[in-house]
Protein backbone atom coordinates (compact mmCIF):
# COMPACT_ATOMS: atom_id res chain seq x y z
CA UNK A 1 0.00 0.00 0.00
CA UNK A 2 1.17 3.12 -1.13
CA UNK A 3 0.56 6.33 1.06
CA UNK A 4 2.09 9.27 2.47
CA UNK A 5 3.12 9.35 5.98
CA UNK A 6 1.01 12.58 7.57
CA UNK A 7 0.48 13.16 11.36
CA UNK A 8 -2.37 14.57 12.49
CA UNK A 9 -1.54 15.06 16.37
CA UNK A 10 -3.90 18.21 16.63
CA UNK A 11 -6.63 15.86 16.05
CA UNK A 12 -6.13 13.56 19.34
CA UNK A 13 -5.34 16.18 21.41
CA UNK A 14 -7.97 14.89 23.79
CA UNK A 15 -6.43 13.24 27.18
CA UNK A 16 -8.69 10.17 26.46
CA UNK A 17 -6.51 9.67 23.29
CA UNK A 18 -3.50 9.54 24.94
CA UNK A 19 -4.67 6.76 27.63
CA UNK A 20 -6.23 4.59 24.91
CA UNK A 21 -2.91 4.34 23.54
CA UNK A 22 -1.12 3.82 26.75
CA UNK A 23 -3.63 1.27 28.30
CA UNK A 24 -2.93 -0.61 23.90
CA UNK A 25 0.92 -0.07 24.31
CA UNK A 26 0.23 -2.05 27.77
CA UNK A 27 -1.60 -4.56 25.58
CA UNK A 28 1.10 -4.65 23.40
CA UNK A 29 -2.05 -4.24 20.40
CA UNK A 30 -1.91 -1.20 17.83
CA UNK A 31 -4.83 0.85 18.33
CA UNK A 32 -6.29 3.43 15.96
CA UNK A 33 -9.17 6.23 16.36
CA UNK A 34 -10.87 6.16 12.82
CA UNK A 35 -14.09 6.58 11.20
CA UNK A 36 -16.52 9.58 12.02
CA UNK A 37 -14.39 11.26 14.27
CA UNK A 38 -11.47 11.57 11.91
CA UNK A 39 -13.70 12.77 9.20
CA UNK A 40 -15.56 15.70 11.32
CA UNK A 41 -12.19 16.71 12.53
CA UNK A 42 -10.53 17.57 9.10
CA UNK A 43 -13.35 18.58 8.09
CA UNK A 44 -13.35 21.41 10.65
CA UNK A 45 -17.09 19.77 11.64
CA UNK A 46 -18.40 19.59 15.30
CA UNK A 47 -16.79 16.65 16.49
CA UNK A 48 -18.98 13.68 16.90
CA UNK A 49 -19.09 12.65 20.81
CA UNK A 50 -19.22 9.11 19.94
CA UNK A 51 -15.44 7.83 18.96
CA UNK A 52 -14.83 4.57 17.51
CA UNK A 53 -11.29 2.66 18.07
CA UNK A 54 -10.22 -0.07 16.17
CA UNK A 55 -7.68 -2.18 17.50
CA UNK A 56 -5.85 -5.00 15.69
CA UNK A 57 -6.47 -7.76 18.93
CA UNK A 58 -9.75 -7.81 21.09
CA UNK A 59 -11.80 -5.14 21.39
CA UNK A 60 -13.62 -6.07 24.35
CA UNK A 61 -10.22 -6.61 26.44
CA UNK A 62 -8.99 -2.72 25.16
CA UNK A 63 -12.20 -1.36 26.37
CA UNK A 64 -12.22 -3.20 29.65
CA UNK A 65 -8.64 -2.29 30.32
CA UNK A 66 -9.42 1.17 29.25
CA UNK A 67 -12.15 1.40 31.78
CA UNK A 68 -10.54 0.47 34.19
CA UNK A 69 -7.70 2.93 33.96
CA UNK A 70 -10.69 5.43 34.13
CA UNK A 71 -11.22 7.84 36.99
CA UNK A 72 -15.00 6.36 38.45
CA UNK A 73 -13.96 3.08 36.48
CA UNK A 74 -17.11 3.35 34.12
CA UNK A 75 -19.12 0.62 32.99
CA UNK A 76 -18.48 -1.52 29.62
CA UNK A 77 -21.23 -2.59 27.23
CA UNK A 78 -20.15 -5.83 25.83
CA UNK A 79 -21.26 -7.06 22.17
CA UNK A 80 -20.05 -10.22 21.91
CA UNK A 81 -21.89 -11.35 18.85
CA UNK A 82 -20.42 -8.24 17.35
CA UNK A 83 -16.95 -8.15 19.23
CA UNK A 84 -17.58 -4.89 20.45
CA UNK A 85 -17.78 -2.81 23.65
CA UNK A 86 -18.75 0.87 24.42
CA UNK A 87 -17.70 3.14 27.81
CA UNK A 88 -19.76 5.96 28.60
CA UNK A 89 -17.17 8.76 29.51
CA UNK A 90 -17.18 12.27 30.01
CA UNK A 91 -20.11 12.79 28.21
CA UNK A 92 -18.29 10.41 25.14
CA UNK A 93 -19.35 7.28 23.98
CA UNK A 94 -16.30 5.13 23.37
CA UNK A 95 -16.62 2.08 20.66
CA UNK A 96 -14.37 -0.61 20.63
CA UNK A 97 -13.82 -3.12 18.24
CA UNK A 98 -10.75 -5.57 16.50
CA UNK A 99 -10.01 -5.17 13.38
CA UNK A 100 -11.73 -7.73 11.00
CA UNK A 101 -12.26 -9.40 7.76
CA UNK A 102 -15.99 -9.51 6.25
CA UNK A 103 -17.38 -11.82 3.85
CA UNK A 104 -20.95 -11.28 3.13
CA UNK A 105 -23.37 -14.07 1.99
CA UNK A 106 -26.17 -12.74 -0.89
CA UNK A 107 -29.22 -12.27 1.22
CA UNK A 108 -28.18 -10.98 4.49
CA UNK A 109 -26.49 -8.01 5.82
CA UNK A 110 -24.89 -10.35 8.64
CA UNK A 111 -21.22 -11.11 7.70
CA UNK A 112 -19.21 -14.08 8.44
CA UNK A 113 -16.35 -12.47 10.79
CA UNK A 114 -12.74 -13.35 11.44
CA UNK A 115 -9.75 -11.59 13.12
CA UNK A 116 -8.52 -9.29 10.31
CA UNK A 117 -5.38 -6.46 10.20
CA UNK A 118 -6.07 -2.86 10.04
CA UNK A 119 -6.12 -2.64 6.42
CA UNK A 120 -8.74 -5.48 6.30
CA UNK A 121 -11.03 -2.96 8.59
CA UNK A 122 -10.33 -0.28 6.64
CA UNK A 123 -11.14 -2.28 3.17
CA UNK A 124 -14.85 -3.28 5.29
CA UNK A 125 -15.57 0.47 5.35
CA UNK A 126 -18.58 1.98 3.84
CA UNK A 127 -16.52 5.17 1.88
CA UNK A 128 -13.03 6.24 1.62
CA UNK A 129 -13.68 9.83 4.12
CA UNK A 130 -14.91 7.00 6.64
CA UNK A 131 -11.81 4.83 6.57
CA UNK A 132 -9.06 6.98 7.73
CA UNK A 133 -7.42 6.28 10.59
CA UNK A 134 -4.67 7.86 13.12
CA UNK A 135 -2.34 5.70 15.35
CA UNK A 136 -2.95 5.88 19.31
CA UNK A 137 0.30 3.83 20.21
CA UNK A 138 3.22 5.96 21.77
CA UNK A 139 5.73 5.48 19.16
CA UNK A 140 3.65 6.17 16.22
CA UNK A 141 0.59 8.69 18.07
CA UNK A 142 -1.01 10.87 15.32
CA UNK A 143 0.08 8.97 12.30
CA UNK A 144 -2.78 8.65 9.66
CA UNK A 145 -3.35 6.16 7.73
CA UNK A 146 -5.67 6.80 4.96
CA UNK A 147 -5.01 4.15 2.48
CA UNK A 148 -7.97 5.17 -0.10
CA UNK A 149 -6.74 9.11 -0.63
CA UNK A 150 -9.89 9.77 1.87
CA UNK A 151 -8.38 13.39 2.41
CA UNK A 152 -8.46 13.90 -1.09
CA UNK A 153 -11.59 13.08 -1.29
CA UNK A 154 -12.75 14.98 1.82
CA UNK A 155 -11.02 18.32 -0.92
CA UNK A 156 -13.13 17.15 -3.45
CA UNK A 157 -16.25 16.77 -1.23
CA UNK A 158 -16.61 13.14 -2.80
CA UNK A 159 -17.98 10.27 -1.96
CA UNK A 160 -16.45 7.22 -2.57
CA UNK A 161 -16.46 3.55 -1.73
CA UNK A 162 -12.87 1.87 -0.99
CA UNK A 163 -13.30 -0.76 -3.30
CA UNK A 164 -15.77 -1.79 -6.00
CA UNK A 165 -19.26 -0.15 -5.07
CA UNK A 166 -20.95 -2.86 -6.88
CA UNK A 167 -19.27 -5.60 -3.84
CA UNK A 168 -19.67 -2.92 -1.07
CA UNK A 169 -23.10 -2.31 -1.78
CA UNK A 170 -24.35 -5.77 -2.49
CA UNK A 171 -22.05 -6.87 0.71
CA UNK A 172 -24.38 -3.92 2.82
CA UNK A 173 -27.32 -2.09 0.46
CA UNK A 174 -27.89 -0.18 4.05
CA UNK A 175 -24.39 1.88 2.92
CA UNK A 176 -26.63 2.99 -0.18
CA UNK A 177 -28.68 5.40 2.17
CA UNK A 178 -25.01 5.91 4.17
CA UNK A 179 -24.07 7.09 0.87
CA UNK A 180 -26.79 9.72 0.10
CA UNK A 181 -27.22 10.63 3.97
CA UNK A 182 -23.69 11.65 4.16
CA UNK A 183 -23.86 13.87 0.60
CA UNK A 184 -26.90 15.12 2.15
CA UNK A 185 -25.37 15.97 5.40
CA UNK A 186 -22.16 17.13 4.02
CA UNK A 187 -23.00 18.77 1.18
CA UNK A 188 -20.94 16.27 -0.88
CA UNK A 189 -21.44 14.59 -4.25
CA UNK A 190 -21.56 10.89 -5.05
CA UNK A 191 -18.88 9.87 -7.21
CA UNK A 192 -20.06 8.69 -10.69
CA UNK A 193 -18.84 5.11 -10.69
CA UNK A 194 -20.79 4.64 -6.84
CA UNK A 195 -23.47 6.41 -7.65
CA UNK A 196 -23.85 4.47 -10.97
CA UNK A 197 -23.84 1.26 -8.49
CA UNK A 198 -26.39 2.51 -6.13
CA UNK A 199 -28.87 2.98 -9.37
CA UNK A 200 -27.88 -0.52 -10.50
CA UNK A 201 -28.71 -2.04 -7.48
CA UNK A 202 -31.37 -0.24 -5.96
CA UNK A 203 -33.52 -2.69 -5.09
CA UNK A 204 -31.09 -4.48 -2.84
CA UNK A 205 -32.58 -1.82 -0.10
CA UNK A 206 -35.22 -4.46 0.44
CA UNK A 207 -33.41 -6.90 2.87
CA UNK A 208 -32.70 -3.84 5.40
CA UNK A 209 -35.00 -3.41 8.02
CA UNK A 210 -37.83 -0.39 8.27
CA UNK A 211 -35.99 0.83 11.19
CA UNK A 212 -32.22 1.37 10.11
CA UNK A 213 -33.63 3.22 6.49
CA UNK A 214 -35.62 5.33 8.52
CA UNK A 215 -32.57 6.23 10.67
CA UNK A 216 -30.66 7.53 7.48
CA UNK A 217 -34.31 9.27 6.19
CA UNK A 218 -34.48 11.13 9.56
CA UNK A 219 -30.85 11.86 9.31
CA UNK A 220 -31.44 13.57 5.70
CA UNK A 221 -34.30 15.04 6.72
CA UNK A 222 -32.25 16.94 9.63
CA UNK A 223 -29.59 18.04 6.93
CA UNK A 224 -29.55 21.63 6.17
CA UNK A 225 -30.58 21.13 2.41
CA UNK A 226 -32.77 17.88 2.53
CA UNK A 227 -33.49 18.56 -1.07
CA UNK A 228 -29.85 17.01 -1.76
CA UNK A 229 -30.98 13.88 0.01
CA UNK A 230 -33.99 13.30 -1.29
CA UNK A 231 -33.27 13.92 -4.76
CA UNK A 232 -30.65 11.56 -4.76
CA UNK A 233 -32.62 9.19 -3.45
CA UNK A 234 -35.31 10.07 -5.95
CA UNK A 235 -32.33 9.63 -8.81
CA UNK A 236 -31.02 6.48 -7.71
CA UNK A 237 -34.61 4.55 -7.50
CA UNK A 238 -34.42 4.21 -4.06
CA UNK A 239 -37.45 6.75 -3.54
CA UNK A 240 -39.87 4.69 -5.26
CA UNK A 241 -39.37 1.54 -3.38
CA UNK A 242 -39.26 3.18 0.05
CA UNK A 243 -41.79 6.16 -0.41
CA UNK A 244 -43.52 5.64 -3.54
CA UNK A 245 -46.09 8.50 -2.62
CA UNK A 246 -43.72 10.90 -2.70
CA UNK A 247 -42.40 10.06 -6.62
CA UNK A 248 -46.05 9.64 -7.67
CA UNK A 249 -45.96 13.20 -7.31
CA UNK A 250 -43.26 14.12 -10.08
CA UNK A 251 -43.80 15.45 -13.53
CA UNK A 252 -46.39 17.87 -15.54
CA UNK A 253 -49.12 17.23 -17.20
CA UNK A 254 -50.64 19.39 -19.67
CA UNK A 255 -54.10 19.45 -21.16
CA UNK A 256 -55.75 22.04 -23.23
CA UNK A 257 -52.97 24.01 -22.40
CA UNK A 258 -53.14 24.09 -18.99
CA UNK A 259 -49.97 22.67 -16.90
CA UNK A 260 -49.81 22.07 -13.34
CA UNK A 261 -46.89 22.62 -11.23
CA UNK A 262 -44.06 19.61 -10.35
CA UNK A 263 -44.98 19.07 -7.04
CA UNK A 264 -42.55 16.74 -6.09
CA UNK A 265 -39.85 19.21 -6.54
CA UNK A 266 -42.14 21.54 -4.92
CA UNK A 267 -42.27 19.47 -2.02
CA UNK A 268 -38.51 19.19 -1.87
CA UNK A 269 -38.22 23.20 -1.60
CA UNK A 270 -41.07 23.50 0.52
CA UNK A 271 -38.99 20.90 2.98
CA UNK A 272 -35.58 23.07 2.10
CA UNK A 273 -37.86 26.11 3.44
CA UNK A 274 -38.76 24.12 6.44
CA UNK A 275 -35.39 22.87 7.05
CA UNK A 276 -34.09 26.80 7.27
CA UNK A 277 -36.86 27.88 9.36
CA UNK A 278 -37.19 24.54 12.04
CA UNK A 279 -34.69 21.74 12.98
CA UNK A 280 -38.35 20.27 13.97
CA UNK A 281 -38.05 16.65 12.91
CA UNK A 282 -41.90 16.03 12.47
CA UNK A 283 -42.36 19.50 10.97
CA UNK A 284 -40.02 18.09 8.51
CA UNK A 285 -41.74 15.19 7.91
CA UNK A 286 -44.78 17.19 7.25
CA UNK A 287 -43.43 19.24 4.83
CA UNK A 288 -42.17 16.19 3.06
CA UNK A 289 -45.88 14.87 3.44
CA UNK A 290 -47.82 18.09 3.03
CA UNK A 291 -48.67 17.00 -0.85
CA UNK A 292 -48.79 13.33 -1.24
CA UNK A 293 -52.60 13.20 -1.74
CA UNK A 294 -52.32 15.34 -4.90
CA UNK A 295 -51.71 12.34 -6.91
CA UNK A 296 -54.72 10.23 -6.10
CA UNK A 297 -56.51 12.98 -6.01
CA UNK A 298 -55.61 15.14 -9.54
CA UNK A 299 -58.36 15.57 -11.42
CA UNK A 300 -59.04 17.91 -15.04
CA UNK A 301 -61.78 20.05 -15.19
CA UNK A 302 -62.56 21.73 -18.51
CA UNK A 303 -63.82 25.03 -16.98
CA UNK A 304 -61.42 25.10 -14.15
CA UNK A 305 -58.56 23.00 -15.00
CA UNK A 306 -56.21 20.96 -12.54
CA UNK A 307 -57.80 20.16 -9.45
CA UNK A 308 -56.88 18.30 -6.30
CA UNK A 309 -60.07 18.27 -4.18
CA UNK A 310 -59.60 17.09 -0.74
CA UNK A 311 -55.53 16.30 -1.34
CA UNK A 312 -55.25 17.28 2.42
CA UNK A 313 -57.87 15.09 3.85
CA UNK A 314 -56.57 11.85 1.65
CA UNK A 315 -52.92 12.83 2.47
CA UNK A 316 -53.35 12.67 5.90
CA UNK A 317 -54.94 9.19 5.55
CA UNK A 318 -51.87 8.36 3.86
CA UNK A 319 -49.44 9.71 6.41
CA UNK A 320 -51.33 6.64 8.49
CA UNK A 321 -50.07 3.62 6.37
CA UNK A 322 -46.79 5.33 5.41
CA UNK A 323 -45.66 5.58 8.90
CA UNK A 324 -47.34 1.89 9.56
CA UNK A 325 -45.35 0.55 6.47
CA UNK A 326 -41.99 1.92 7.72
CA UNK A 327 -43.03 0.56 10.78
CA UNK A 328 -42.33 4.27 12.26
CA UNK A 329 -44.84 5.65 15.55
CA UNK A 330 -47.88 5.82 15.31
CA UNK A 331 -48.16 7.85 18.44
CA UNK A 332 -48.02 11.62 19.13
CA UNK A 333 -45.90 12.67 16.71
CA UNK A 334 -47.91 10.94 13.28
CA UNK A 335 -51.14 12.34 14.66
CA UNK A 336 -49.09 15.84 14.96
CA UNK A 337 -47.99 15.09 11.16
CA UNK A 338 -51.52 13.84 10.11
CA UNK A 339 -53.20 17.07 11.14
CA UNK A 340 -50.17 19.31 9.95
CA UNK A 341 -51.28 17.48 6.44
CA UNK A 342 -54.72 17.93 6.94
CA UNK A 343 -55.05 21.21 7.87
CA UNK A 344 -52.12 22.33 5.27
CA UNK A 345 -54.33 24.53 3.23
CA UNK A 346 -56.32 26.02 6.10
CA UNK A 347 -54.75 29.62 6.91
CA UNK A 348 -53.80 30.27 3.20
CA UNK A 349 -57.39 29.66 2.40
CA UNK A 350 -58.88 31.56 4.67
CA UNK A 351 -56.68 34.81 3.52
CA UNK A 352 -57.98 34.27 0.45
CA UNK A 353 -60.79 35.85 0.95
CA UNK A 354 -61.87 38.42 4.00
CA UNK A 355 -60.46 37.34 6.74
CA UNK A 356 -63.49 36.40 9.18
CA UNK A 357 -62.81 36.37 12.88
CA UNK A 358 -65.01 33.08 12.85
CA UNK A 359 -62.49 31.51 10.33
CA UNK A 360 -59.65 32.66 12.33
CA UNK A 361 -60.98 31.01 15.52
CA UNK A 362 -61.66 28.13 14.43
CA UNK A 363 -58.44 27.71 12.83
CA UNK A 364 -56.73 28.44 16.43
CA UNK A 365 -59.13 26.03 18.25
CA UNK A 366 -58.60 22.77 15.27
CA UNK A 367 -54.77 23.51 15.36
CA UNK A 368 -54.43 23.78 19.17
CA UNK A 369 -50.98 23.32 20.16
CA UNK A 370 -49.89 23.23 15.86
CA UNK A 371 -50.59 26.31 15.27
CA UNK A 372 -47.19 27.82 15.01
CA UNK A 373 -45.79 24.69 13.46
CA UNK A 374 -49.00 24.61 10.39
CA UNK A 375 -47.61 28.34 10.14
CA UNK A 376 -44.58 27.70 9.67
CA UNK A 377 -45.38 25.12 7.44
CA UNK A 378 -47.58 27.34 4.91
CA UNK A 379 -44.75 30.35 5.10
CA UNK A 380 -42.54 27.32 3.95
CA UNK A 381 -44.94 26.28 1.16
CA UNK A 382 -45.05 29.33 -0.74
CA UNK A 383 -42.19 28.20 -3.72
CA UNK A 384 -43.84 30.41 -6.73
CA UNK A 385 -41.15 32.08 -8.72
CA UNK A 386 -43.42 34.55 -9.75
CA UNK A 387 -42.66 37.36 -7.70
CA UNK A 388 -46.22 39.42 -7.95
CA UNK A 389 -48.06 36.46 -6.58
CA UNK A 390 -45.50 35.76 -4.06
CA UNK A 391 -45.64 38.97 -3.30
CA UNK A 392 -49.45 38.63 -2.33
CA UNK A 393 -49.36 35.39 -0.94
CA UNK A 394 -46.81 36.37 1.69
CA UNK A 395 -48.84 39.78 2.10
CA UNK A 396 -52.14 37.49 2.84
CA UNK A 397 -49.83 35.46 5.05
CA UNK A 398 -49.55 38.06 7.18
CA UNK A 399 -52.68 39.27 7.38
CA UNK A 400 -53.92 36.07 8.76
CA UNK A 401 -50.77 35.93 11.26
CA UNK A 402 -52.05 39.69 12.45
CA UNK A 403 -55.56 38.88 12.60
CA UNK A 404 -54.59 35.49 14.57
CA UNK A 405 -53.04 37.74 17.02
CA UNK A 406 -55.74 40.31 17.61
CA UNK A 407 -58.27 37.30 18.12
CA UNK A 408 -55.84 35.19 20.55
CA UNK A 409 -55.43 38.75 22.46
CA UNK A 410 -59.07 39.02 22.75
CA UNK A 411 -61.09 35.37 22.48
CA UNK A 412 -58.44 33.36 24.22
CA UNK A 413 -59.55 30.43 21.80
CA UNK A 414 -55.83 28.31 22.87
CA UNK A 415 -55.93 25.94 25.21
CA UNK A 416 -60.15 26.16 24.70
CA UNK A 417 -61.84 25.33 27.94
CA UNK A 418 -65.74 26.21 27.60
CA UNK A 419 -66.65 28.92 29.74
CA UNK A 420 -69.16 26.99 31.60
CA UNK A 421 -67.89 23.46 32.95
CA UNK A 422 -69.45 19.93 32.46
CA UNK A 423 -70.67 19.64 36.41
CA UNK A 424 -71.93 23.26 36.42
CA UNK A 425 -74.47 21.83 33.67
CA UNK A 426 -75.07 18.78 35.73
CA UNK A 427 -75.61 21.03 38.84
CA UNK A 428 -77.97 23.53 37.25
CA UNK A 429 -80.55 21.00 35.85
CA UNK A 430 -79.89 18.46 38.25
CA UNK A 431 -78.78 16.06 35.88
CA UNK A 432 -76.63 12.97 35.38
CA UNK A 433 -73.76 12.37 32.41
CA UNK A 434 -75.85 12.49 29.94
CA UNK A 435 -75.98 13.35 26.00
CA UNK A 436 -77.59 16.75 26.54
CA UNK A 437 -74.40 18.15 28.17
CA UNK A 438 -72.53 17.11 24.88
CA UNK A 439 -75.08 18.91 22.93
CA UNK A 440 -75.01 22.01 25.78
CA UNK A 441 -71.17 22.00 25.35
CA UNK A 442 -70.81 21.97 21.42
CA UNK A 443 -73.51 24.41 21.04
CA UNK A 444 -71.92 26.56 23.50
CA UNK A 445 -68.52 26.20 21.68
CA UNK A 446 -70.18 27.25 18.01
CA UNK A 447 -71.72 29.98 19.47
CA UNK A 448 -68.25 31.47 20.96
CA UNK A 449 -66.25 30.36 17.72
CA UNK A 450 -69.11 31.95 15.14
CA UNK A 451 -68.87 34.87 17.13
CA UNK A 452 -72.33 34.70 18.39
CA UNK A 453 -71.28 35.25 21.76
CA UNK A 454 -68.11 36.54 23.43
CA UNK A 455 -66.15 33.70 25.55
CA UNK A 456 -67.01 34.98 28.99
CA UNK A 457 -68.88 33.03 31.77
CA UNK A 458 -72.17 35.63 31.78
CA UNK A 459 -73.15 35.14 27.72
CA UNK A 460 -72.15 31.69 27.81
CA UNK A 461 -74.53 30.65 31.33
CA UNK A 462 -77.12 32.58 29.73
CA UNK A 463 -77.13 31.13 26.47
CA UNK A 464 -77.16 27.57 28.24
CA UNK A 465 -80.49 28.29 29.87
CA UNK A 466 -81.90 29.38 26.38
CA UNK A 467 -80.83 26.06 24.69
CA UNK A 468 -81.52 23.92 27.47
CA UNK A 469 -84.99 24.90 27.36
CA UNK A 470 -85.17 23.96 23.56
CA UNK A 471 -84.36 20.24 25.12
CA UNK A 472 -86.79 20.27 27.47
CA UNK A 473 -84.43 21.27 30.41
CA UNK A 474 -85.43 23.59 32.95
CA UNK A 475 -82.77 24.82 35.86
CA UNK A 476 -83.65 23.55 39.42
CA UNK A 477 -83.37 26.13 42.41
CA UNK A 478 -80.11 26.23 44.01
P1 LIG B 1 -22.29 9.58 12.21
O1 LIG B 1 -21.89 9.20 13.60
O2 LIG B 1 -22.38 11.02 11.94
O3 LIG B 1 -23.48 8.82 11.74
P2 LIG B 1 -20.06 7.99 11.40
O4 LIG B 1 -19.20 7.97 10.16
O5 LIG B 1 -19.37 8.10 12.70
O6 LIG B 1 -21.12 9.14 11.21
P3 LIG B 1 -21.21 5.59 12.40
O7 LIG B 1 -22.49 4.95 12.01
O8 LIG B 1 -21.06 6.15 13.77
O9 LIG B 1 -20.95 6.71 11.31
O10 LIG B 1 -20.08 4.54 12.11
C1 LIG B 1 -18.71 4.73 12.47
C2 LIG B 1 -17.80 4.22 11.38
O11 LIG B 1 -18.06 2.82 11.15
C3 LIG B 1 -18.03 4.88 10.02
O12 LIG B 1 -17.29 6.06 9.89
C4 LIG B 1 -17.58 3.79 9.06
O13 LIG B 1 -16.19 3.75 8.97
C5 LIG B 1 -18.03 2.52 9.76
N1 LIG B 1 -19.36 2.07 9.35
C6 LIG B 1 -20.54 2.32 9.95
N2 LIG B 1 -21.55 1.71 9.34
C7 LIG B 1 -21.01 1.04 8.30
C8 LIG B 1 -21.53 0.20 7.28
N3 LIG B 1 -22.83 -0.06 7.19
N4 LIG B 1 -20.66 -0.34 6.41
C9 LIG B 1 -19.33 -0.08 6.49
N5 LIG B 1 -18.80 0.70 7.41
C10 LIG B 1 -19.59 1.26 8.33
MG1 LIG C 1 -20.31 8.03 14.54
Amino acid sequence: MNHKLLHIREAVMHPIFTQVGEVADDLGVECYVVGGFVRDFLLKRPLPSDIDFVTVGSGIQLAKEVAKSLTGEPKVSTFKTYGTAMIKYDGLDLEFVGARKESYQRNSRNPIVEDGSLEDDQNRRDFTINAMAICLNKDRFGEMIDPFEGVSDLNAKCIRTPLDPDITFSDDPLRMMRAIRFASQLNFEIDTTTLDSIKSQCERIDIITKERIVVELNKILLSDQPSVGFGLLKETGLLKRLIPELTALEGIEEIEGKKHKDNFWHTLEVVDNMAQLSSDLWLRWAALLHDIGKAPTKRFDKKIGWTFHGHEFVGSKMVYRLFKRLKMTLGDPMKRVQKLVLMSSRPIVISEDYVTDSAVRRLIFDAGEDLEGLMTLCVSDITTKNPRKQNRYKRNFEIVKEKIKEVEERDRIRNFQPPVSGELIMKTFDIGPSREIGLLKEALKEAILEGEIPNEFEAAYELMIKKAEQLGLKPVKQ
